[in-house]
């Protein structure tokens, strides 16, 4: 009984994580998937995918005024990256500590970007940072047949 108990959502705040080109040149998918899927957030799309550059650019329209940006939208279309929609209730912040600070050099020991980077340019990794970014960046490289809404069996175990 207790397990078939309908577990109504794991939360409707969303975030978008990407592993940068960089983490799928150093085959760190499967490490960077693994740290959000043991965490207990629910992973609602998945995909790899090659980035145009006006995606880039779009994606990155805030940063368009910065030194580094034309750097930065070559790093992101330079090879594949690894799209994914992750939710739960407060994802969005929890993410951005699993992911650590931007210098990975800063980053502290634990998080993704200080256990597996160096650099601000190379920091294998995006996180959305607002639930309303959450929401405009997973329409923007999601199409709507690619996300899936699901109960997790592990649900009751994660929430109680
Ligand atoms: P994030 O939210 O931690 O990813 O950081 P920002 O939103 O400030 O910047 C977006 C991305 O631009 C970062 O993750 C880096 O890949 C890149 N970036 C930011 N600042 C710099 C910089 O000073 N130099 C370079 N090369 N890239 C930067
Ligand atoms: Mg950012």
């Amino acid at each position: 009984a207790f397990l078939s108990k309908p577990v109504a959502s794991m939360g409707t705040e969303e975030t978008y994580i990407m592993v940068k080109p960089d983490g799928v040149h150093r085959c760190l998918v499967g490490e960077i998937i693994s740290r959000f899927e043991k965490k207990g957030f629910l992973l609602k799309g998945l995909k790899l995918f090659q980035c145009p550059k006006d995606l880039a650019q779009e994606h990155y329209k805030d940063l368009k005024e910065k030194s580094f940006y034309p750097s930065l939208i070559d790093y992101i279309t330079s090879g594949p990256v690894v799209c994914m929609a992750w939710e739960g209730a407060g994802v969005v912040a929890s993410a951005r500590k699993l992911i650590g600070a931007t210098n990975p050099l800063q980053a502290e020991p634990g998080t993704i970007r200080g256990d597996l980077a160096v650099q601000t340019g190379r920091n294998v990794v995006h996180g959305s940072d607002s639930p309303e970014n959450g929401k405009r960046e997973i329409a923007l490289w999601f199409k709507e047949g690619e996300l899936c809404q699901w109960v997790p069996a592990q649900a009751p175990w994660l929430i109680e």
